[in-house]
């Protein structure tokens, strides 16, 4: 008796710890393990180690049978597959992405360990003890069926409703096997194999969009670049009502994007968090409730999500929403395979414009064309000025300012790339490390500049702030070199100086960018694009300046 009770309690450990839909994602792989390791542990107690010797005893014949088992159990679950995908939109496969979605380790490194263990557990103590015993006891149909039963039903207590259908054809199945044959020896081939290739084949087969698993870069917590985490099995978003679903082409890389992952003032980032604001891709899922878009569309998201709600929005000024969301901050962003995008703040993108260009469209360009045309106003025949010409706003503030018909100034910090600046447009290029730019551009413009875009801060503020001609504008839109500056009232009022902040930008200014970039009248300069598993170095680059035009990740 006693051994009956402690191997039926190491059994419902093993299997809470393997199925318990409460246990932490990361624990399930490792429970999976744990758990197979207790039913034999279980069996061997309950039966003794004779036993156990027996229910392996070999045939060569029961190697084929359990294959072609396996075989036959695959075609009908692959049929099955495809009439529940056709009917109600629901695969199957679902299951095999509820396994891999639970555990740490990929599809393909668990393929092996359930072949060579868990499934032959599961056999072993299913079959060969607790249909032997309950046969043993209530005649050899009825414990049969009543394995089968206590089988399916601790699947669906585990999952779904999904997994208890697939657990009771396959118990049915098995525990047919189990009597036909006299030995656990085909059900546990058949076990095995069938455990395989749902959970390789299957994942592979149905990459996406079935609720299963994807590649994305994790932060788990604040720090540097080693945070930074690269998952392949992180659990694909779900999609609300209104929400579509975009299998990610390209994301860019932002300054942002740094400051979120070594911790954002002000902002408590959700985590397990992915980054990213800028996203494009390609639909792959839409909600019940989304109208104008539709499986396959090319599309490019507007980095806010605004509420539709508050005194701002229904004014109609939906980029100054008071319960603005941005992605990759409030919520997931692009450095994934797939993100869920509310309908409302997506674009689509023509064929014209590349996934890697239209990243670059979101944040860098709406700042740029946001801050020269509805901030601004850049006029034509006026002088514009912008401290960095060759980053992601750079780039495209120069071809905005040229297209606006104004005299362009713009600085960097390495001569060839001021060479590169030259080539989109601007008529003045400075290297503001070497040069004393604002010396410079007096000489060249001595009543001053009209409009200033400066995103540098307090290391240049002053200097746009002199180098400004009386009734001139600068523009604030970012940081790089710290968050407070001092500033003089008496000759900002006494000069009629405008100092303006600004924020990203309308959709309506995006789709404006958009066209402008299929009309080839801009061409947004994408500086290089790393692939999604590089990204810490993306950032690295980020941080140092180094790069010219846009970083991208393309996925
Ligand atoms: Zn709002």
């Amino acid at each position: 008796m006693r051994p009956v009770i402690v191997g039926c309690s190491v059994a419902a450990i093993c299997w809470f710890i393997m199925f318990s839909p409460w246990s932490a994602p990361n624990v399930n792989f490792w429970g999976m393990m744990v758990g197979a390791t207790g039913l034999l542990a279980a069996y061997a107690l309950l039966n003794g180690r004779g036993k156990l010797r027996e229910l392996y005893a070999f045939h060569p014949k029961w190697i084929g049978t359990g294959i072609l088992s396996a075989a036959l159990l695959y075609v009908v679950f692959f049929i099955g597959d495809r009439i529940s995908a056709s009917l109600f939109d629901f695969a199957p496969t679902q299951i095999a992405g509820i396994y891999g979605t639970k555990s740490q380790a990929s599809p393909a490194a668990i393929g092996p360990l359930l072949l060579l263990w868990i499934g032959p557990a599961e056999e072993i103590f299913w079959r060969g003890f607790v249909q032997r015993r309950l046969s043993e006891k209530f005649g050899t149909m009825k414990g049969f069926l009543i394995a089968c039963a206590i089988y399916a039903g601790i699947h669906v207590w585990a999952f779904n409703v999904m997994l208890f259908m697939a657990a009771l054809v396959c118990g049915l199945f098995w525990g047919w096997m189990f009597l036909r044959f006299k030995s656990v020896w085909p059900s546990l081939i058949s076990h095995a194999v069938w455990d395989l290739t749902i959970f390789i084949l299957l994942p592979i087969r149905e990459p996406h969009h079935k609720g299963i698993i994807m590649k994305a870069i994790v932060l788990y917590e604040h720090g540097g670049l080693d945070k930074l985490t690269y998952k392949t099995d992180f659990p694909e978003p779900a999609i609300g009502p209104d929400d579509v679903l975009v299998n990610v082409k390209a994301t860019g890389v932002n300054r942002v994007d740094l400051v979120v992952r070594s911790g954002y003032p002000g902002i408590t980032i959700p985590m397990p968090h992915i980054p990213g604001g800028d996203i494009a891709g390609v639909v792959a899922k839409i909600g019940p409730g989304v109208k104008g878009f539709s499986e396959g569309d090319r599309v490019v998201a507007w980095p806010l999500i605004a509420c539709g709600t508050c005194a701002l929005c229904k004014e109609g000024k939906e980029n100054l929403c008071l319960n603005w969301k941005y992605f990759g901050m409030h919520r997931h962003g692009g450095y994934a395979e797939y993100v869920a995008v509310p309908a409302a703040s997506l674009l689509k993108l023509p064929d014209q414009v590349s996934f890697e260009q239209a990243v670059t469209l979101g944040i860098a360009g709406l700042t740029a064309y946001h801050g020269i045309h509805s901030v601004g106003e850049l006029k034509k025949g006026e002088v514009f000025m912008i401290w960095g010409g060759s980053g992601g706003v750079g780039t495209i503030a120069v071809q905005l300012a040229k297209l606006a018909g104004a005299t362009v100034i713009a600085t960097a910090g390495k001569d060839e790339k001021l060479s590169a600046v030259k080539k989109l447009g601007a008529d003045h290029v400075f290297n503001h490390h070497k040069e004393d730019v604002q010396a410079e551009v007096m000489k060249l413009f001595p009543v001053g500049v009209d409009m200033i875009i400066d995103y540098v801060g307090p290391a240049t503020f002053a200097k746009s702030h002199a180098m400004l001609k009386k009734g001139g504008r600068m523009l604030l839109c970012g940081i790089l070199t710290g968050r407070e500056t001092t500033l003089s009232i008496h000759l900002t009022y006494l000069r009629h100086l405008s100092i303006k902040g600004l924020y990203l930008g309308t959709k309506d200014e995006m789709r404006e960018l958009i066209s402008l970039t299929a009309q080839k009248k801009i061409n947004p300069l994408v500086g290089k694009s790393f692939p999604l598993v590089d990204a810490a170095r993306a950032q690295e680059m980020m941080a140092s300046g180094e790069n010219l035009g846009k970083l991208v990740l393309t996925v």
